[in-house]
């Protein structure tokens, strides 16, 4: 992988202005927004072998996104190709592909370590390949990237195949098979109904149960994409529809609106006595949480796969893992060849966490200690020069997680063109309107469904609190990250390569 420019060599490294990590959508969005704006000096660093993060990494039978598409896409590379209303994974993929495509964005490297040098106001990037610095460090590591794996006994010693839904063994055919899938959450609900008709028997292992609700899908005959074709400000419409609809729904599910949870709550009702006969089948189905609370789970197929003879829904945990079966809390052992894991992602303890120290040396995770801290959603106290999207904070429950990075690369840019204006080296959150940003924001998140759903999922942090969200509406997230608010920030001018400026003081804006 080569940098798509680089600016200069510092004592045997090359020094770039902006590292980006992470391929996917954030950081081809950060990419792209600074390509546009003439900015030659940056790299985006790939650990994979491919763009396209989460949409690389999926490749599972059923995976699609469960936003619309026209609003599940850039807002600068709207799409008329979108096959399906919820596009297909292979399909953002090659969308993300085209992107990089049409916008000249170059190859990847990998990234292994990076840490502040408070006496070069540089950032040390040590690379699987190379040793790299740079004035500006972007996180866009994804925050759904590492799988996780139930921690019970006896996981090594299954003697069949073991894969999960992030992984998934495309040479291992499961026709025939008794195949076990662990977990009822996004990812289950769509591989469920596409593996069922091939296996021989499947048994489904739910801890929770999901709300779930009617996707209103449907296949984009051509006739409409030619005229999205000829007509683009047709797409931009389809968006705003879409993004209108969302937030609304969104923000109301969020605050607990009772009139919204009651037509969500007869939805779900209605779906699941039109494909589930079975009484107890259906008790086992129905949440004893608020809707909400977790993400809702948006298909139509999943039921009638849960219906058909050959499927056997175990609504215990998995207890213990033996050589060739599963048991559950309530002692039930069913015998499988291969066992699926739809058991979601690491969120709160994300690999990248650990990898980025900071001014004290300390990493962001040894700082945040399962509890993340940060100002408004994308820099934190003690990491100069760095931003970190798509991560804690910025989770919306039902919306669009690229207006959120979208919302965050607008602060990014705006930053870099304080520094470049204002001939700084270094800025840094400081401490006390961080603290403010976490009260504020840690006030409105205990009012939400997430904190008081009487539910725990992975929007929750060590501290039980819902602190990966945003409590309010993607609108205004995007209002308070459209201006780089330089007066909440230490901020040092220097001279530095491509800066220009001299050394100086620690100053306030
Ligand atoms: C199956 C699935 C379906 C989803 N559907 C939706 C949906 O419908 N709507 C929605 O809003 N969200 C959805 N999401 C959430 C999804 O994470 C975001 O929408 C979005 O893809 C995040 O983009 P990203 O670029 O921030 O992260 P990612 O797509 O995760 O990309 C991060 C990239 O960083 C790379 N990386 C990580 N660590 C390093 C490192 N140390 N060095 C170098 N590279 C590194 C990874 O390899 C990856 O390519 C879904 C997630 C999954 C898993």
């Amino acid at each position: 992988m080569t940098a798509i420019e680089a600016r200069s060599w510092v004592g045997g490294e090359r020094h770039l202005r902006v590292v980006v990590v992470g391929a996917g959508f954030s950081g081809l969005s950060v990419a792209s927004r600074l390509r546009e704006r003439g900015e030659g000096d940056f790299v985006v660093l790939e650990r994979g072998e491919s763009v396209g993060g989460v949409w690389r990494d999926n490749t599972y039978p059923g995976v699609a996104c469960d936003v619309p598409s026209h609003l599940y896409s850039l807002s600068f590379a709207p799409n008329p190709e979108w096959d399906r209303a919820f596009s297909p994974g292979a399909q953002i993929k090659d969308y993300l592909e085209s992107v990089v495509r049409d916008r000249g964005l170059g190859p990847w490297i990998s990234l292994r370590e990076a840490a502040w040098d408070h006496d070069a106001q540089a950032w040390r990037i040590v690379t699987s390949e190379r040793r790299l610095s740079a004035d500006v460090l972007v996180s866009c590591a994804g925050p759904l990237t590492e799988p996780v794996f139930p921690d019970v006994p006896g996981l090594g010693r299954f003697r069949g195949k073991t894969f999960h839904t992030s992984r998934w063994d495309h040479v291992h055919d499961l026709t025939g098979e008794r195949v076990a899938v662990v977990g009822t959450g996004a990812s289950a609900v769509q591989v469920i109904p596409e593996v069922q008709p091939r296996v021989e028997r499947l048994v489904v292992f739910q801890r929770t149960p999901g709300w779930v609700v009617p996707r209103s899908d449907r296949k984009i005959p051509e006739k409409e994409k030619r005229l999205l074709r000829v007509l683009p400000q047709l797409v931009r419409l389809y968006r705003l529809r879409q993004f209108a609809v969302r937030d609304l729904v969104n923000y109301r599910m969020i605050r607990r609106n009772r009139v919204l949870r009651r037509f969500l709550e007869k939805r779900f009702r209605r779906l699941l006595e039109e494909h589930i006969g079975d009484p107890e089948l259906r008790a086992k189905l129905t949440p004893d949480y608020e809707i909400g609370c977790k993400r809702v789970l948006i298909t139509n197929d999943f039921y009638p796969a849960l219906a058909k003879p050959n499927v056997e829904l175990i609504a215990s945990a998995v207890e213990e893992v033996r050589e060739g079966s599963l048991v559950t809390e309530d002692g039930t052992e069913r015998e499988v060849d291969a066992i699926i894991f739809a058991t979601g992602f690491e969120t709160s303890e994300s690999p990248i966490l650990s990898r980025i120290r900071g001014r004290d040396g300390r990493s962001i995770g040894e700082v945040w200690e399962g509890r993340p801290r940060f100002h408004r959603a994308t820099t934190v106290a003690g990491f100069p020069n760095f931003f970190n999207l798509c991560s804690a904070g910025t989770g919306s429950g039902h919306g669009s997680m690229i207006w959120m990075a979208e919302s965050q690369t607008a602060y990014v840019m705006d930053a870099l063109r304080v520094l470049r204006e204002r001939n700084l080296s270094s800025f840094e959150v400081r401490h006390d309107v961080q603290d403010r940003y976490v009260r504020w924001v840690g006030k409105d998140l205990e009012s939400t469904v997430w904190a008081r759903g009487g539910c725990r999922s992975w929007y929750l942090d060590e501290g039980g609190r819902p602190s990966l969200m945003w409590p309010r509406t993607m609108w205004g997230f995007r209002r308070m990250l459209r201006r780089f608010d330089a007066e909440h920030y230490l901020l040092r001018s220097a001279r530095l390569p491509g800066w220009g400026v001299e050394r100086g003081e620690a100053i306030r804006a």
